[in-house]
């Protein structure tokens, strides 16, 4: 049967990436809304392509620009409200969540109310509010499926075990850029060096959470939510090739991988149709050529942010929100060159330091912890 897709965030990485997978399945998939929050440009190329019911754009301008030239009678909805509307719309079966940070946190909510299936890369909603989210998620019975690969990888190793029979979740990481720079060469390191990733092309965002670790450990507070591990019992590997993407132990010894090549297209795929499995034309491993997988240790010195979300996630309660938000307004002054690439962790050290935790926080407490985060660190200068 055919499914109707509302995809949050359609001009980023798992955007287009997401649009070139259901491009493949016209007779599975249906785009009805798309949204964008600046490239109206490109926004307005997908409206045309993929011919959505409407589009939810950020700004006056970009409603006026798409009214203007997107097809007749595509309804056109501004911001946030526009978001939470769409999400529980008759004509959505599955919601896209791939905006990127705190953003995508209500309309998440909004969708899992609304029973919606979501295809979750919107890793930061579970780390400001794992909480909240999975009991809410029991609670209407919908499927919460991962599109993050390490994510998706474990779901996928976990099919048909017993909960009670896991020993420990494995997450594989890539190391990032400066996997091997030693310490007194980081805080100088340019803003394109950090971009650019061995392995994956990513948004801008997450590249840098890749090259501070933060990613991993944005994961491994993801993983505990989804999963129900506690993080005692989740673990990070290095594993510079990107191939496994990660791994399940079980109480006998026995480890489960799950393999393929970095492409997001194949988790985003999976996603959205499980539980089945369609035939791709992706690239496969080729495993002579491979010659070789290596694991490291992480080194929690010279990547501090891993440590961190270690600790946030122990403490609990609106720690991680305070984490995410710091780390959020952290990366974005790197983006902008403002401060190196240390000023990462020590800036997210510092916000974590002065909070005075807040232990079962409601929703709203939470969108408060962040925003004061934000703007407790817009007032700070860096020390
Ligand atoms: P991106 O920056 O490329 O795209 C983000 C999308 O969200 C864009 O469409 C943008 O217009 C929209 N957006 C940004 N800020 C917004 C706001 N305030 N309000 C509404 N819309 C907004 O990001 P991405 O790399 O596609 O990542 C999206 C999410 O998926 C992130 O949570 C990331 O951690 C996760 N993820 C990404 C990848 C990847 O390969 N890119 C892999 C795993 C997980
Ligand atoms: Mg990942």
């Amino acid at each position: 049967m055919l499914k109707n897709i509302a995809l949050l965030g359609s001009t980023g990485s798992i955007g287009t990436q997401t649009l070139d997978v259901v491009a493949g399945f016209p007779k599975d998939f249906r785009i009805t809304y798309l949204t964008g929050h600046t490239n109206t440009t490109l926004l307005l190329e997908q409206v045309r392509r993929f011919r959505p019911r409407g589009v939810v754009v950020f700004s006056d301008a970009a409603v006026k620009e798409m009214k203007k030239n997107a097809p007749p009678g595509t309804e056109v909805l501004l911001g946030e409200q526009g978001l939470l509307d769409i999400v529980q719309r008759q004509d959505v079966d599955i919601v896209v969540s791939s905006l990127v940070g705190f953003a995508g946190l209500r309309p998440t909510i909004a969708a899992i109310t609304a029973k919606k299936k979501i295809a979750l890369a919107n890793k930061e909603t579970l780390v400001v509010a794992g909480e909240i989210i999975m009991p809410l998620v029991d609670k209407h019975h919908v499927d919460l499926l991962p599109v993050d690969s390490e994510h998706s990888a474990i779901f996928q190793c976990l099919a048909g075990e017993l909960p009670n029979k896991v020993d420990k979740l494995i997450l594989t990481a890539s190391g990032g850029p400066f996997r091997t720079k030693p310490m007194a060469e980081l805080q100088q390191v340019t803003l394109e060096q950090a971009l650019k990733h061995p392995n994956w092309s990513m948004g801008n965002k997450i590249t840098i959470d890749s090259a501070t670790l933060m990613n991993k450990g944005l994961e491994v507070i993801e993983a505990h939510w989804l999963f129900g591990v506690p993080p005692e019992r989740i673990e990070v590997v290095v594993h510079p090739q990107s191939i496994i993407h990660s791994m399940v132990e079980f109480v006998d010894g026995s480890v489960k991988a799950q393999l393929g090549i970095p492409d997001m297209k194949i988790p985003i795929q999976y996603a959205l149709t499980y539980p089945s499995r369609s035939p791709s034309r992706f690239p496969r491993v080729h495993f002579p050529s491979l010659g070789e997988m290596t694991f490291f240790e992480p080194d929690r010195e010279r990547f501090p942010c891993l440590q961190l979300a270690f600790d946030a996630i122990k403490e609990g309660g609106t720690m991680p929100a305070v984490m995410n938000a710091a780390n959020e307004v952290a990366v974005a002054q790197f983006l902008q060159q403002k401060i190196g690439f240390l000023d990462i962790p020590r800036m997210v050290r510092s916000a974590m330091e002065q909070h005075s935790n807040l232990a079962n926080p409601s929703l709203e407490e939470i969108v408060t912890t962040d925003s004061e985060t934000r703007a407790l660190l817009q007032s700070q200068k860096v020390s």
